[in-house]
């Protein structure tokens, strides 16, 4: 198939080009396509544009998983914007966090009178985004919000007042646009479900 086949295809021949459902049993239904989530970016990008006027607001992303939306989401934002990048790796086993999280790599920027925002790829326990906060918060920004791409709904102990939302998704575990299993996954540009063996 060629390029210009690909683009005319009916939704869904895009995916397939990309991994095929045929050859890996473990890629599930879609859950979010590529559009909906380039179009959902888009308007995350224009609000925060409006909130942040007159501002250069610091994208804080959390690696692996954020890489790509926040690649995404500060192109889609019309203002002057700086990035930096934290990796935490957490203690506990692999599916689940228990919310003593390690900083395995800092923030290179200093937060001090800084609009900072957390760009995080998946809310799940909140774990994670509530452990950064306090982290982040207790370094004196100007201001400290959080923009999350997806949310597994009522999953959450606590209300993490997120400022931006993406999609709200069932709490299945989900792979592609940044989010992995063993490292695979991360480069499908649309989100499905896991099918364990
Ligand atoms: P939390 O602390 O909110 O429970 O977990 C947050 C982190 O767990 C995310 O940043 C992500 O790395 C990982 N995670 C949570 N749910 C999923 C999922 O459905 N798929 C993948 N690949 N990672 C997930």
């Amino acid at each position: 198939m060629t390029g210009t086949e690909s683009l005319s295809a009916e939704p869904g021949a895009f995916e397939a080009a990309v991994y095929s459902r045929s050859e890996d049993p473990h890629l599930g239904a879609v859950v979010v396509s590529a559009e909906a989530l380039q179009g959902r970016i888009s308007e995350l990008g224009a609000a925060i544009t409006r909130d942040y006027a007159g501002r250069v607001p610091l994208l804080v992303g959390v690696l692996k998983g954020a890489c790509f939306f926040l690649a995404d989401l500060a192109r889609a934002i019309e203002l002057p914007v700086e990035i930096d990048f934290m990796a935490v790796s957490s203690y506990g086993n692999s599916t689940r966090t228990s919310g003593v999280v390690r900083i395995v790599k800092d923030l290179d920027a200093e937060l001090s009178g800084r609009h900072v925002l957390i760009v995080e790829d998946i809310v799940d326990s909140g774990l994670t985004l509530s452990y950064l906060k306090r982290n982040l918060a207790a370094r004196h920004p100007a201001s400290l919000d959080v923009v999350a791409l997806l949310v597994k709904k009522g999953l959450q102990p606590v209300d993490l007042q997120l400022k931006y939302e993406g999609f709200e998704i069932p709490p299945d575990f989900v792979i592609g646009y940044g989010l992995d299993v063993a490292e695979r996954y991360r480069n499908l540009p649309y989100l499905a479900t896991y099918v364990e063996d």
